[in-house]
């Protein structure tokens, strides 16, 4: 078997990893670049790999930058090959793949209406239609059953994280690789806890946190601490969140914490058709769920959902006290933007980050104290609080990580992917020095036989 990684190798974005046999290759996730432009502009690279010599595409998850590259892959009606992924991550991506053509669309149009392309005119990467198509592609199957393609056999196994989230065991009888995926907490209120991953020659695992612990505290109180102080100054408390998994762990803690009387009831809206259907799924398939479905309806019940861009406008400028949890998490686009661009100068309000922040968007400068933020090609002043809890957050630490890596049987090499360069490099030194385990952080492109 051959191995070569095509992405996340020196970023938390688009992962790509091609394994390949004489008969056979698949591709183990198909992500977009994601974050600073330089990222972004990988996604018009040519693809290394000839479209039609694809046999399957393997998700581990929907999330974009595992999913999101997969209709440029199928739109020019090469691919001949299937998407492999779990129900929830099929349910997952017909919601956000149509959702990332129409903003692929929408910048396109944006770039050539302020004339900033040296492409005239601008294309988006793939349409909503494109990744409508996609989906015919999609063939959902059982975890913890072998399913063949060529000469291959793959496995899925529960990795938290997200609702469908898996790590893929790949074998062709001889030789195997496991892939974590990214891999969720333990310790989520939310999702039921990553499975022990499957023993393979060869492992390849994510580093989002490889640098970073979560730090103890109690989420509840915390989030109940945050829409306490806002309330009191009568402000708006905004939750630019991922659609999908954020959303609904945080619309869990609102309502647990209103219904035992920590949180005051305020008006809490869900201002992401996305989050909405992501909250509905969630609310319908309990596959993942940790939650009775009293808790699953508790959450339902708690929002007003606002689907529409007239109920959207109308509460951007509506007085506070009132909770806005709206999308994208890291704020690089979507109708957070416009909630930040009304609320984001006034003191009274507070910008509230409840995930991972990646190198180059808004979220990180915010987070990092940024005083000054760019929206829609304006500059405004950071007034309002901005507050952030890292407990929340979908992935787990490295301490996590080792942990849940340290019962599996040494492998001949362990290859670091999807993080930072730092965090990468943190994650393959603990796992070289606690589990003795020989990692590599690959370069992109790199290439092995197993
Ligand atoms: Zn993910």
């Amino acid at each position: 078997m051959k191995l070569t990684f095509y992405g996340a190798t020196d970023t938390v974005t688009g992962s790509k990893f091609l394994v390949e046999t004489e008969r056979t290759r698949i591709l183990v996730d198909c992500g977009l670049f994601q974050g600073v432009k330089s990222l972004r502009s990988r996604n018009w690279d040519r693809f290394p790999v000839k479209t039609d010599s694809l046999d399957a595409v393997v998700l581990t998850h929907a999330h974009l930058d595992h999913s999101g590259y997969v209709p440029v892959l199928t739109r020019r009606g090469r691919f001949r090959g299937k998407i492999l992924c779990t129900t929830g991550t099929r349910d997952l991506a017909r919601i956000l793949l149509p959702d990332s053509g129409h903003l692929q669309e929408e910048q396109a149009k944006f770039l050539n209406r302020i004339g900033a392309t040296r492409h005239r005119p601008a294309e988006p990467l793939y349409t909503s239609d494109e990744a409508l198509a996609a989906l015919k592609y999609f063939e959902a199957v059982p975890r913890h059953e072998d399913v063949q393609v060529g000469d291959l056999t793959i496995r899925f196994s529960r990795a938290g994280h997200i609702l469908g989230a898996s790590s893929v065991h790949v074998s062709d009888g001889r030789r195997s690789i496991s892939f974590s995926g990214d891999v969720g907490r333990a310790s989520d209120p939310l999702l039921k806890p990553p499975e022990r991953m499957q023993d393979a020659d060869v492992v390849v695992v994510e580093s989002t946190y490889g640098n970073r612990r979560h730090p103890e505290v109690d989420t509840a109180q915390e989030l109940a601490e945050v829409v306490r102080d806002t309330n009191a100054r009568g402000g708006v408390l905004l939750i630019p969140a991922f659609a999908v998994g954020r959303s609904q762990m945080v619309l869990h803690e609102l309502a647990k914490g209103m219904a035992a009387g920590t949180i005051p009831r305020v008006p809490v809206y869900l201002d992401s058709p996305m989050a909405i259907s992501a909250t509905e799924l969630f609310v319908a398939n309990d596959e993942d769920s940790r939650l009775s479905d009293a808790e699953r309806q508790a959450m339902c019940d708690l929002v007003q959902p606002t689907p529409t861009v007239e109920q959207s406008k109308a509460i951007t400028h509506a007085k506070g006290p009132m909770i806005v949890l709206s999308a994208s998490g890291m704020a690089t686009g979507g109708r957070i933007l416009h909630h930040l661009a009304a609320r984001l100068e006034d003191p009274a309000n507070t910008v509230l980050f409840v995930g991972f922040q990646a190198a180059g968007t808004r979220g990180e400068a915010l987070t990092s104290g940024a005083e000054e933020i760019k929206l829609h090609g304006r500059y405004f002043q950071v007034r309002a609080q901005i507050r952030r809890i890292e407990a929340l957050s979908a992935h787990a630490d490295y301490r996590e990580i080792l942990e849940w890596l340290r019962p599996m049987r040494k492998p001949e090499s362990c290859y670091v992917v999807h993080g930072e360069p730092s965090a990468r490099d943190a994650m393959r030194v603990r796992l070289q020095d606690e589990l003795d385990w020989n990692a590599f952080a690959p370069p992109h492109g790199f290439s092995t036989l197993l």
